[in-house]
């Protein structure tokens, strides 16, 4: 997929492999398809003189479906696309931080959702306590730190050798013809991820932890967002 290759490519040009109602389908895209807690992209979608809104994306069997606000006749061809960057962006910077929380807090992930306004991560502290207004200064300095985010692509097998890299409980990494995304930040975080991040932590701005909420014996919840 275009996203997992290169984050930063805001434009694609596809051949549309079926229209299905309010779905247009294409093989591969540029926008990221709603999965592990990140919204789908929006944008634009161009076909001759024609523009579409997209307001969600989402994987397909065929591919990724570009969700539009309109219901649509068959068109066939190729088709354009442009991501609106700023939600995008937005996007990469939260998901960016949620590893960084992942850094700073080694307990396991129950949950987790990437929002615009704020994003929230659910961890299981069994019975350890945590000072979570610390979080303000430890990731503020991960930040100002400028740690670059690196890939490297490992087998199943290999991700099997080593299970203490997969950090969540409920999201299982997704696996894609054998093949693995590791996401490296810096020397502080390691682990497989399919989502979108920024190239370096300095681009995140600043982190403000907002709540900490109980939500069950093994669901601690910490609320955040970016300024
Ligand atoms: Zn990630």
């Amino acid at each position: 997929m275009i996203y997992l290759k290169d984050s930063y490519i805001k434009n694609f040009e596809q051949k549309i492999v079926l229209i299905e109602e309010d779905k247009i389908i294409t093989q591969d895209s540029s926008f990221y398809a709603q999965s592990g807690g990140q919204p789908g992209d929006k944008g634009i979608l161009e076909f001759n003189d024609q523009k579409f809104n997209v307001i969600n994306t989402i994987k397909h069997e065929l591919g990724i479906a570009h969700v539009v606000d309109t219901e649509i006749s068959d068109l066939s061809g190729d088709i354009k696309g442009h991501i609106d960057w700023d939600h995008r962006y937005r996007l990469m910077k939260m998901h960016t931080t949620m590893h960084l929380l992942c850094a700073a807090l080694p307990y396991y992930v129950t949950g987790g959702s990437i929002g615009i306004e704020k994003s929230r991560l659910d961890f299981d502290l069994g019975e350890e306590t945590f000072e979570f207004e610390m979080l303000n200064k430890i990731i503020n300095e991960f930040i100002q730190q400028s740690h670059s985010i690196l890939y490297r692509w490992i087998t199943n097998e290999e991700l099997d050798q080593k299970p203490e890299l997969v950090r969540t409980l409920s999201v299982k990494p997704p696996r894609t013809n054998d093949k693995i995304r590791l996401v490296k930040i810096g020397d502080i975080d390691l682990q497989p991820c399919g989502g979108t991040h920024v190239a370096n932590t300095s681009e995140i701005g600043e982190f403000k932890f907002i709540k900490y909420e109980s939500k069950g014996k093994m669901n601690k919840r910490v609320q955040f967002t970016l300024v």
